[in-house]
């Protein structure tokens, strides 16, 4: 077997594996009637020449499919970035599970994320029992700080009212009615998980500042560093770069070390974003 509990290898090692060369090649023989052998050959040799070279420069228009995952990917993200918060996604569970095992593996950290796990009744009736109970447990569960509930397709598709749904679960008691739970509709079919990610912050940040007269802190800069898979080195970097400019900062939210804890056997639900501000 090319994989073990002692030898887990991630998708490029791991289909490089002769078991997989060799499936992978069976499948392509039976089920994806390929060309033969010698037009691919020809084609990519083609491909290399200098009249395939002047057909692309003569191109008019040009599409490109961006990488693009869905919306609540990004909240689940932008959540991790704030001290122990707790993702909610208020949709069904097969989503979440997508969320939390993308960015582990992206990551190679645990990524926590809890889900209202809605089925095909709350699809008809509304989810708002699940997510009355979702929020009760997660709340008893994961002792959070802060609870920040997104939604998936399914969730936005019935037109689930995340504000209303929520004040109903604080006085059916699910969660005290000052504890915080920012929220953000996050429709997947538009937009991608960049949009999520500023969906999120903002709907953090209207909980919490919303209505409030402006104040200006003099001499210190918010930062919001947007979705970064690479968050855990280049938020730490511009933190240096600022702290030797002597510039004060506030990162509004950084993931940084939520993606990045230490390998001593322990496991840490929530870390980080304490330490974001100078
Ligand atoms: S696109 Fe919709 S159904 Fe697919 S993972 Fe995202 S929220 Fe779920």
């Amino acid at each position: 077997m090319p994989q073990s509990a002692e030898k887990i290898l991630d998708h490029a090692p791991l289909f490089r594996e002769p078991e997989y060369r060799q499936m992978l090649a069976e499948k392509k023989l039976n089920f994806e009637c390929p060309h033969p052998e010698r037009l691919v050959t020809d084609q990519r040799e083609y491909s290399k020449g200098w009249e395939y070279r002047e057909k692309n420069l003569a191109r008019e228009a040009l599409v490109v499919n961006p990488a693009k995952a869905c919306q609540p990917l990004g909240a689940v993200f932008a959540a991790a970035g704030f001290e122990r918060t707790m993702s909610f996604v208020h949709g069904s569970q097969g989503c979440v599970a997508y969320y939390r095992s993308h960015l582990s593996r992206h990551f190679k950290e645990p990524a926590s994320a809890v889900s209202s796990s809605m089925t095909e009744d709350a699809a008809v009736f509304g989810g708002l029992k699940n997510l009355v109970d979702g929020l009760a447990n997660t709340y008893a569960l994961y002792d959070p700080k802060m609870i920040a509930v997104s939604t998936t397709c399914m969730a936005e598709v019935i037109g689930d009212d995340l504000h209303g749904f929520i004040e109903n679960a604080k006085s059916e008691g699910a969660v005290p009615p000052e504890f915080d739970v920012p929220f953000a509709h996050t429709p997947a079919f538009v937009g991608s998980h960049v949009d999520g990610y500023d969906s999120m912050v903002k709907g953090i940040l209207e909980h919490f500042w919303k209505g409030q007269a402006r104040t200006q802190a003099a001499g210190t800069i918010n930062i919001i560093p947007g979705f970064d898979g690479f968050c855990v080195g280049n938020n730490r970097e511009l933190q240096r770069l600022l702290t030797l400019m002597g510039v004060s900062y506030t990162f509004i939210q950084d993931a940084s070390d939520q993606f990045d804890t230490p390998s001593d056997g322990e496991y840490r639900m929530y870390d980080g974003a304490r330490r974001s501000r100078r």
